[in-house]
Order: C-alpha cells, then sequence, then structure tokens
C-alpha cells in the first residue's frame, strides 16, 4: 500500500519505441522515422563507438564507482576540480539526486509551467511539493519563479533550453536570477541541449559557481555526444553540495561502458560540431515547412520544435499511420501541439510529407 504521493504521480511518457510501431502496423522497422525523443540523428562519434566496444572486454569487473577518467576529461575540458562534479545515470539521475539531497516532506521546489516533466516527478517522489509558475510566452518567467520561493522552498528547477517548448533565456538573466534567489535554494539549471546554442546563445554558466554555491549546473550525454541509450550525465557544483549528492547516489550509478565513451565523446569535438550544424540546416528545413503549412511554432533553440495542430492526438495518430513518430505533448498541458525532433534531411523530409498528408493537405 503505497503512500498517497506516490499514487498521486503520473508515469512518464516516453516517445514511442520503433519496434513497438513496427509490430503494430506490420512494418520494417527500417521504414519507420522516429523523431521523438531528442536523439541525435548522426549516432554517436567514433572514437566514443571504439571506447565503449574496448570496455566491454572488462564488463566481468564493476566500473570504477567515482568516474576518475571522466571526471579528469571533464575537468580538462572545462576547468573545474572533481569534487564539484556528481555522474547521473543519465541527467534525469543528476536531478533526482538533487531532490534526494535537499528535498523531503515538508519541503518545496518550484518549476515552470511547461517544463521538463521529471522535475515534478523528481519532486513528487521525495515527499515534496511542487510549486508550479505559469509561464510566460511558452518559457519561464523568472521574475514569477522568484517572486514564487516559499519558506520552505528548497530547490528550483530551471531548464535552459527547455523541453518541451525549446525555449532560451539569455545567460545574464539567469544570472540576475541567482543574484536574487534565497542561498538556501539549490538552483538546478538543466543544461540538457547547451551543446545546440549558437554562438551568440553560449554563456558560460561554471563561471558563476564561485559566487554563487547553490548552483548545481546539470549536463547530459544522450543529446549531442549522440550517447542517450548509455544513459550518462553529470552536474558541476559546489564541492559540499556534490558531497551530498554522492552520498545518496548508488555507488556504482554509471556503468562501464558509459563511463569510457563519454570521456572519449568529450575529445571528439568535430563530431558535436557537425551534429550542431546539422541540427541547424535541420531546424531551418522543418521551420520553413511549418510556415509552408501555415502552422504556429515555438522558436526553439534546441533539437527539437514544437508546433501547433489543434487536435495533437488525431495529427499524432496519423502520423503513426503514416510511419512517422513524434512526440504528442498533452501530459504537459500542450494537447493542440505536437514536438519533433530534429533529424537527417531525407528523415525531416519523411516527417513534413507525412505532416502534410496527415494535415489533408496534400
Ligand atoms: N533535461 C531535459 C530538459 C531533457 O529534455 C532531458 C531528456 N528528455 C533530460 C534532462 C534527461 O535526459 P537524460 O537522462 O537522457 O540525460
Amino acid at each position: 500500500n503505497a503512500p498517497d504521493h506516490i499514487k498521486a504521480i503520473s508515469p512518464y511518457q516516453p516517445g514511442k519505441p520503433i519496434g513497438e510501431l513496427a509490430r503494430e502496423m506490420g512494418l520494417s522497422e527500417r521504414d519507420i522515422v522516429k523523431l521523438a525523443s531528442n536523439e541525435n540523428p548522426l549516432g554517436m562519434s567514433v572514437r566514443a563507438r571504439d571506447a565503449a566496444l574496448a570496455a566491454l572486454a572488462d564488463i566481468e569487473r564493476y566500473p570504477d564507482g567515482n568516474g576518475f577518467e571522466l571526471k579528469a576529461q571533464l575537468c580538462n575540458r572545462f576547468g573545474i576540480r572533481p569534487e564539484q562534479i556528481v555522474l547521473g545515470n543519465g541527467s534525469n539521475d543528476v536531478l533526482e539526486l538533487a531532490a534526494r539531497a535537499f528535498l523531503g516532506a515538508g519541503r518545496s521546489a518550484v518549476f515552470s509551467e511547461f517544463a521538463f516533466a521529471v522535475y515534478p516527478l523528481a519532486t513528487i517522489g521525495v515527499g515534496s511539493r511542487c510549486i508550479q509558475v505559469p509561464a510566460k510566452d511558452f518559457g519561464h518567467d523568472l521574475d514569477a519563479m522568484a517572486a514564487a520561493v516559499e519558506k520552505d522552498t528548497r530547490v528550483m528547477f530551471i531548464a535552459n533550453p527547455n523541453n518541451p517548448t525549446g525555449t532560451f533565456m539569455r545567460g545574464e538573466r539567469i544570472k540576475g536570477l541567482l543574484e536574487r534567489v534565497p542561498g538556501d535554494v539549490l538552483v538546478v539549471l538543466d543544461e540538457a541541449y547547451t551543446e545546440y546554442l549558437s554562438l551568440d546563445q553560449r554563456y558560460d554558466s561554471l563561471a558563476w559557481l564561485d559566487q554563487h554555491p547553490n548552483l548545481l549546473v546539470s549536463r547530459t550525454f544522450s543529446k549531442a555526444y549522440g550517447l542517450a541509450g548509455l544513459r550518462v550525465g553529470y552536474g558541476v557544483g559546489n564541492p559540499a553540495v556534490i558531497d551530498l549528492m554522492n552520498r545518496v547516489r548508488q555507488p556504482f550509478n554509471v556503468s562501464s561502458v558509459a563511463l569510457a565513451a563519454a570521456a572519449a565523446a568529450l575529445q571528439d569535438e568535430e563530431f558535436l560540431a557537425r551534429s550542431a550544424e546539422i541540427n541547424r540546416r535541420g531546424m531551418s528545413q522543418i521551420t520553413e515547412a511549418l510556415a509552408q503549412l501555415g502552422l504556429q511554432w515555438i522558436p526553439s533553440a534546441g533539437n527539437f520544435v514544437t508546433f501547433k495542430v489543434g487536435d495533437g492526438a488525431a495529427v499524432n495518430a496519423a502520423l503513426l499511420r503514416r510511419g512517422v513518430i513524434v512526440r504528442p505533448i498533452a501530459g504537459y498541458g500542450m494537447p493542440e501541439w505536437l514536438r519533433v525532433s530534429i533529424g537527417l534531411p531525407e528523415e525531416n523530409a519523411r516527417f513534413i510529407s507525412a505532416l502534410r498528408e496527415a494535415l489533408g493537405q496534400s
């Protein structure tokens, strides 16, 4: 008999797996285009693949529970120290570790309407209260979020860019928020899509850590690095924050294969640049088509875009019948919208023609 707060949780709804649709439709998996989970259409860096395969040779051994080598690479790349890093089984794990270490009964977390679904899950899961702040133009209303902090608030989740809306805030605005939030509120800045930001959008949140020990920056290898299936992410924060998160972490939460692949992926900057470039072009391809179809979309800084179709469930069903998987976001309170991940040019073209047919515009 689970406690009421657990029974009240609505489960996370992932994108439909390719195999499931293939079985339902009697199609070959190769005929299906999945643009539903913001994955990297290029796959992963060859260096990461080689490192993952090499790590299989020692699979009978437990992984390095402290992730020495991956942390060393992260330190090298970002000019940080190992004691500032917590590794996670995907960045979802990092978000949950923050909730486990800093929330609990009698505490609350602040986050925005239309923000990433794991924030309420992580908050409710540890028996804390959610303070959901209405969005502004589908993005975070940072003034309202600062004002929403209550006496018992100990965590604030911010996604930049946000999923599923793709909305982006300039670095100065987040820095400004940090100056206003009480020091006993951990600000979890979720930068899952940060590698997709254009040069003029980029900002260095890690440089704020000295001044703001209540900041935790969360990042992932699932998106631009193309390692979603391996599950590896990291949090960077003040050593005291990281120490507490490490206490509630599973001792071997990141697999040896994931550790090795992530360390190698960090060294392949060329792959990262190529991923961002293909995303930039695919974003233009898709948004130009949305404009031609007369559809509204939310300008996105991520590797996906959310667009308005009216009846999201019906259009989603019509796309599925055409072998195209996108993401309905009714669970986010946006039943009239669908989210599509940016794919390879030919995948984007399949999506566009299926959408045209689904809307009866072919
Ligand atoms: N944060 C955001 C904003 C996301 O969109 C996602 C992936 N959907 C995650 C975190 C978690 O991704 P992962 O656990 O694969 O790192």
